[in-house]
């Protein structure tokens, strides 16, 4: 549903009047029960007080298109893969089909001239309201810029013209956020992460390889709720979804605490479920959402099917040594624990696990939910 549009201020055409998200989501036949549904997972995602789920839902409902720009450079396209197998049909992806993707080179059906105008009109439109979304590293501005280039324009160059008047850029995938694997050694391409470019503007983090198509979405739900960016972490991930270690939450915890390893990957200690650290499990060390919101729909994720986390959404994964090496100094505050109880096994184990119990307990007591029933009744 488009409307003419005036003009703003300075001259410039106003974007035309856009459907908005509950107009979207109505024409595409999502009941208000499930479009509440989400909002009330949404909020619980973000571990905002249920209080606040009433207004997800208001401000959703009346949220227009922001545009955006996506950005991909040296990747391998799993993480708009990741995005796109997303199940469907489900909010999420009405939400990411509710933003103006304007450019995406994956994506897009046009090519050449004209997809590089699609995104200059873009820009030019929407000056200082754009989000820019980039996934992959790129060359930084020591590297021979020829390295990789789009329409002749280096990487380099597109990212810095590209952001000069965006909002915001949220870097999606390990890639983007922290250089990944083209970074890793000896990093033939001189790839950097977007924040090392990005100075001058929020660079949001969504780490992972690839990330969870929830936080991308819930990230973009989030600025479409308050018109602004989530809070972050000290890698400028979204703590709503990095605030807790894939350990914290991981269903195999109690037979860690209990010191119960399994050894090798067919053991009767990997039948019965034990934990999976002396098979190279990352989770202690690795802050992401998989334990919780699970992959493909919720149904499992690595763990859950028997492998360990490799730790993908923490930077320089590549290079923290073997994928199934178990880890003998994690950082993070647990560290001196873990390491003993690499050694010590049993009673160590269950002392992290005593620490860890008490921060979930504290996460637990702040992160409040509310059920689609109870939004029904306050709307
Ligand atoms: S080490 Fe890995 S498998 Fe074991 S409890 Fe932690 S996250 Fe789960
Ligand atoms: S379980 Fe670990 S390695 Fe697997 S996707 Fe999640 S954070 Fe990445």
């Amino acid at each position: 549903m488009v409307t003419a549009s005036p003009h703003r201020p300075d001259g410039r055409p106003a974007p035309a009047r856009q459907a908005t998200l509950g107009e979207s989501l109505r024409r595409n036949g999502v009941s208000r029960r499930g479009f509440l549904k989400f909002c009330a997972a949404t909020a619980s995602m973000m571990a905002l007080p249920p209080s606040m789920a009433p207004a997800i839902a208001a401000a959703l409902e009346s949220a227009r298109r922001p545009s955006v720009i996506w950005l991909s450079f040296q990747e391998c396209t799993g993480c708009t893969e990741s995005l796109t197998r997303s199940f469907s049909p489900t909010v999420e992806n009405l939400i990411l089909d509710t933003i103006s993707l304007d450019y995406h080179h994956t994506l897009q059906a046009a090519a050449g001239d004209a997809a590089e105008h699609a995104r200059e009109a873009a820009m030019h439109a929407n000056a200082g309201e754009y989000l820019v979304v980039v996934d992959g590293s790129l060359p930084g501005p020591g590297a021979n810029p020829g390295y990789s280039t789009i329409a002749g324009i280096s990487n380099y160059d597109m990212l810095m013209e590209t952001v000069a008047d965006a909002a915001a850029v949220i870097a999606v995938g390990s890639c983007a956020a922290f250089g990944g694997l083209p970074k890793a050694s000896p990093n033939p391409s001189g790839a950097v992460a977007v924040q090392d470019l990005v100075k001058d503007k929020p660079v949001i983090n969504v780490s992972g390889c690839p990330p969870l198509p929830m936080v991308i979405t819930g990230v973009l739900a989030q600025y479409l709720t308050f018109g602004k960016l989530p809070e972050l972490d000290q890698y400028n991930r979204p703590l709503a979804f990095f605030g807790q270690s894939i350990h914290d939450r991981c269903y195999r915890r109690p037979f860690y605490d209990k010191g119960l390893f399994a050894e090798t990957f067919d053991d009767e200690g990997a039948k019965k479920g034990w934990c999976l650290y002396r098979l190279g499990c990352k989770g202690p060390m690795t802050y992401n959402a998989c334990a919780t919101m699970k992959w493909n729909g919720g149904t499992s994720w690595p763990v859950e099917a028997g492998a360990p986390c490799l730790g993908c959404s923490e930077p320089d994964f590549w290079d923290a040594g073997g994928f199934y090496d178990a880890l003998s100094v994690p950082p993070g505050n647990s560290g001196d624990m873990l390491l003993a109880a690499g050694a010590a096994g049993v009673a160590v184990g269950a002392g992290v696990g005593l620490l860890a119990r008490s921060q979930a307990k504290g996460a637990a007591k702040q992160h409040q939910t509310v059920t689609a029933e109870e939004l029904e009744q306050k709307l």
